[in-house]
């Protein structure tokens, strides 16, 4: 192997020191912009907005012309650090204990941007300072936020540049124990909604005066997660609804309320895009209502995606058993990622570190581990161009 010139951990630690806490940029698309700007990527910043959203800072760097062209995605932005005081170490400061880098962001995804960018930078200065094709790092400020003025606009605008992607790689935490014991082919799509019943408010020794809408409402929600949605697919467990919520408002024990509120999410797999699902979910609603009055109100969705086996994915397993010695499981189960977005692109995997103390008090990503990621996004790099 290639000795490495550039230090994941240095440049990890750099980017932990950035307080980017979703949507701030706080300097670290900057700094990983400078990186590849001084290896010669052409580096672009693109801010995006939309009504009632903040402005997104966002960075597209591309070395190289033509195909195949390989694309690391990632995310700078992280979610707050919680109470600080409860830290270890503090969580933008980027420190080194026990063999470990602690800080918001070590393990989901500073640590994994860390890592494919050393490991672009050393393939680049072992091999000319130019890829056979291209690589790029799409790298955006809104993933742990709505994600609507990120990764999605980005690869529009990247498009209507007239960019053409072979692959892509995102840095998602994805592995269980050690670094490349899982990858993902997939993810299950996202979906949740408000269910509103109306009702007429009334005495509760009188209910022939009132009309209760938890009624219906009960019978709804039992038509909604009494019976699965499909049994599971080739590479998906079974799509799952969970009812997250039921409200009412009412105090008191002698009143019909006016009216009642339930909230659930389903995850759903390849068998169902959103809309196919809503549809389903409007023809058990509306049995199951009897002439009740509701509506049902639904957030922006996530669809699901799927990368079939193939020789891109058989590549990144044999460079991860080459490097690390591990046979990874291929996987489809958690939550989603900006994958989603590139599917419609090109053929897209997550892979990255350990994901155990994402999101917790005390993130953080063990040294050894950073340095497994870059020699495994290294050998990648190395079968992708070779
Ligand atoms: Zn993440």
């Amino acid at each position: 192997m290639a000795s490495s010139t550039h230090d994941p951990v240095a440049i990890a630690q750099a980017l932990v020191r950035c307080r980017s806490v979703t949507p701030a940029e706080a300097g670290a698309l900057a700094y990983i912009g400078d990186l590849l700007a001084r290896a010669g990527f052409e580096v672009h910043r693109q801010k995006f907005s939309s009504p009632g959203m903040p402005e997104i800072d966002n960075l597209f760097a591309k070395i190289g012309i033509g195909r195949p062209h390989l694309v690391f995605a990632g995310h700078t932005d992280v979610v707050p650090a919680g109470e600080e005081a409860r830290w270890t170490h503090p969580p933008f400061g980027g420190d080194i204990a026990g063999g470990a880098l602690y800080g918001r962001g070590a393990v989901d995804m500073k640590g994994a941007i860390a890592c494919f960018a050393a490991a672009a930078l050393d393939y680049l200065s072992a091999h000319g300072g130019r890829p056979k094709g291209a690589i790029s790092l799409m790298i955006t400020g809104d993933e742990e936020g709505p994600a609507v003025n990120g990764t999605a606009k980005l690869l529009k605008w990247a498009a209507e540049r007239g960019e053409k992607f072979s692959h892509a790689i995102v840095g998602e935490p994805t592995s269980v124990k050690r670094v490349g014991d899982t990858l993902k082919i997939g993810r299950r799509g996202s979906l949740s909604a408000t269910l509103t019943v109306a009702g007429t408010q009334g005495h509760v020794a009188y209910p022939q005066d009132a009309e209760n809408p938890l009624r219906p409402l009960l019978a709804m929600l039992a038509a909604l997660s009494n019976q699965p949605f499909d049994k599971g697919s080739k590479e998906f467990q079974r799509s799952n609804l969970e009812v997250t919520s039921i409200d009412v408002g009412n105090p008191a024990f002698n009143v019909i309320a006016a009216e009642a509120q339930a909230r659930f999410n389903v995850r759903f797999n390849d068998k169902h895009t959103s809309a196919s699902l809503k549809k389903l979910i409007g023809r058990r609603l509306k049995a199951a209502a009897k002439g009740a009055r509701y509506r049902t109100d639904y957030e922006p969705a996530s669809e699901s995606y799927l990368t079939k086996r193939g020789p891109f994915v058989d590549l990144v397993i044999k460079a991860i058993r080459e490097v690390a010695g591990v046979k990874a499981a291929l996987s489809t189960s958690g939550g989603t990622s900006d994958a989603r977005f590139i599917k419609k692109y090109c053929p897209v995997i997550d892979l990255g570190l350990v994901g155990r103390t994402m999101h917790q008090i005390d993130e953080h990503a063990p040294v050894e581990n950073l340095r497994a990621l870059t020699a495994i996004y290294g050998r990648i790099l190395a079968n992708y161009f070779k």
